[in-house]
């Protein structure tokens, strides 16, 4: 029998490189094939006592982590990395020069504590991987297809001229993944298909998706408004926030603490953060945990309801991310509500989401 001839081609390394204020994921893909060579973590970067002191020794972790595995850093051809906040600027996924650098360091005030980091991340990388492209993927960028009457606050119109005081939204990449999989699960264009695409994890948003585009999502300017989160507090009436200040003589910062690190489901529990645990708490009896709960389920359900009316039809209701791929509970809810209320049944679907499979894709667009 003839043997079959094996066409060998160089390999096609992408790396993905997800930097935080004190923390580097990375993912390493061979494409086209999309397998998963290697995939870490590095934290406390710059924490007391760390013996990686900056973002640049991560990436050089990375790397040395890269090359013990025999790697040739020859065949990294891409590096995307994730962006948080793209503003009214990047729409798609870009490739890094020294202009988009700039432009995302313009855009350092709408995400401070989250573009920094980001842009670390691509300085040190594009040192040391040189030769790769450098591709820039925003969270932003899903959702600037979202009209302007979802967009705009109902506030003096001149601070959305002088400051891009807007809706952005988030997790688009997520929302994107799990739209495009729906779409296959469901064997019909994302053209054609109108989903609520559920991202419950640490962070949450609700995405209203018609034929295939964003055109509403919970988060807003940052990623604080919308849903109850595990530390965030999400919608509340802007009110409180003077009322808190004048009570509990806080100022800014403080109250900006309260809103993103103490609220949430942990601070209605007082118990924790983590939805395992207040399924735990609440088995056990614990009173506050059951209404933490209580407050997330409706929220998501008010949510839900309101998107079902801007999009008239909905295809399916798809739940991603830590809480809404475990937690039945949730979903049924949600669904028995849709059921009731909806003239067709959507489908329910669980699609496990893979953002930094997203961002390699994307990348690998650029080295085809
Ligand atoms: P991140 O947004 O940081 O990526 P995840 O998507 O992992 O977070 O989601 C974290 C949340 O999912 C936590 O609240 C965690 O308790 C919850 N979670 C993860 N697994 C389960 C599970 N098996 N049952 C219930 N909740 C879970």
């Amino acid at each position: 029998m003839a043997k079959k001839r094996i066409k060998r081609n160089n390999p096609i390394h992408i790396l993905t490189v997800n930097c935080g204020s004190s923390s580097v994921k990375y993912k390493l893909f061979s494409f086209p094939e999309e397998k998963v060579i290697t995939n870490g973590l590095i934290e406390q970067i710059g924490e007391e006592g760390s013996s990686v002191k900056n973002h640049h020794q991560a990436i050089e972790l990375v790397i040395d982590r890269i090359l013990s595995l025999g790697v040739s850093l020859d065949d990294i051809k891409a590096v995307g990395h994730r962006v948080v906040h793209g503003g009214e600027k990047f729409v798609e996924p870009t490739i890094i020069t020294d202009e988009v650098i700039e432009q995302i360091r313009a855009l350092f005030d709408l995400a401070p504590l989250h573009n920094p980091a980001n842009l670390e991340g691509i300085i040190a990388t594009s040192k040391v991987l040189s030769s790769a492209v450098q591709v820039a993927v925003f969270d932003t960028a899903f959702h600037s297809t979202l009209p302007n009457y979802a967009y705009i606050y109902a506030l003096p119109y001149r601070y959305y001229e002088k400051y891009g005081v807007r809706r952005y939204g988030f997790h688009g990449t997520s929302h994107k993944y799990v739209a495009i999989t729906a779409s296959e699960k469901l064997k019909k264009p994302l053209s054609k298909l109108n989903l609520i695409t559920c991202h419950l994890g640490n962070g949450c948003s609700v995405t209203a998706i018609k034929n295939g585009v964003s055109v509403d999502t919970s988060m807003g300017m940052t990623p604080l408004e919308g849903l109850v989160m595990g530390t965030r507090s999400g919608d509340i009436d802007p009110a409180l926030i003077f009322f808190l200040q004048e009570k509990e003589s806080l100022c800014p910062k403080d109250v900006d603490k309260i809103l993103n690190k103490e609220s949430g489901l942990k601070g209605i529990s007082g118990v924790s953060n983590d939805f395992r645990d207040l399924l735990k708490a609440r088995e056990q009896g614990n009173q506050r945990a059951g209404l933490a709960i209580e407050v997330f389920k409706y929220r998501l359900l008010k949510y839900v309801g309101a998107y079902a009316m801007a999009l008239g039809r909905v295809d399916a209701i798809v739940f991603t991310g830590g809480i809404g791929e475990h937690v039945k509970e949730i979903r049924d809810y949600v669904a028995k509500a849709a059921k009731k209320v909806l003239k067709q049944s959507p489908k329910i679907l669980v699609i496990p989401t893979d953002e930094e499979l997203m961002i390699a894709r994307q990348s690998y667009k650029f080295v085809k």
